[in-house]
């Protein structure tokens, strides 16, 4: 049994935040360190880490519903309030022990889902080791909208790669009226992860990411919606 806003809320899966029993950890312990920066970080991020953290957010759903352009939202006793879904995660910078902007006392009440006029035009592929019971490598959600044989429009979240579900918004802002080739999705790919940063072992994520994505934005083509 499990409940959306549990699969929201599910804290990392970096090993060393578990073994707190000789492993140092920012998340677990604040200003501790972090072995995870020099140790088997092969699972960790490539985007928006920092000195402080380098874990990913482990959920598939969370990729989903940034990609969809989910709304949360937020209840406690002086009153509600909603967000977009895509501002409810944080990047860990000097403070990975904060992971949501969820306040003390607040609770998740809702997710809310607008309607996508090109929603039927979309998939999740997942990335992983092993078949079953693996968290994602690399995940792509994307949804896209075709005029002729142009990009009206498109949203792509990518998991595995952040301390967040990383909605891909420069490679949306670069795919805008362009054709929809695997050249240009390839560029988009590119532009979205110029800034990424490898670790010791996890280098091979960054050009997985960038074929994933322009794997999946050439499957939508060819899907019928
Ligand atoms: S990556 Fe984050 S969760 Fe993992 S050990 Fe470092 S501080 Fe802790």
């Amino acid at each position: 049994m499990a409940t959306v806003a549990g699969n929201i809320l599910q804290r990392t899966r970096c090993a060393y935040f578990y073994d707190d029993d000789g492993s140092r950890c920012n998340k677990r312990t604040r200003g501790q360190g972090c072995d995870a920066i020099e140790g088997f970080n092969r699972m960790h991020a490539i985007l928006g880490a920092s000195s402080s953290c380098v874990a990913t957010h482990p959920s598939d759903m969370c990729v989903a519903l940034a990609a969809l352009g989910a709304v949360i939202h937020l209840q406690r006793t002086d009153g509600k309030r909603q967000m977009a879904f895509t501002d409810f995660h944080c990047l860990p910078q000097c403070h990975p022990e904060i992971e949501t902007h969820l306040a003390p006392g607040e609770l998740v009440t809702a997710i809310e889902l607008p309607s996508l006029s090109f929603g039927a035009r979309s998939t999740y592929r997942k990335v992983r080791d092993r078949a079953s019971y693996a968290f994602a490598l690399i995940s792509v959600a994307a949804a896209l909208e075709l005029d002729g044989d142009a990009v009206k429009d498109v949203r792509i979240a990518l998991g595995g790669v952040a301390h967040k579900p990383w909605r891909a918004w420069k490679a949306e802002d670069f795919l805008r009226g362009q054709p929809a080739s695997v050249e240009v999705f390839r560029n988009a790919a590119e532009t979205e992860l110029a800034d990424a940063l490898a670790l010791r072992d996890n280098g091979f994520k960054i050009e997985l990411a960038k074929r994933s994505m322009t794997a999946v934005l050439m499957e939508l083509v060819e899907m019928k919606a």
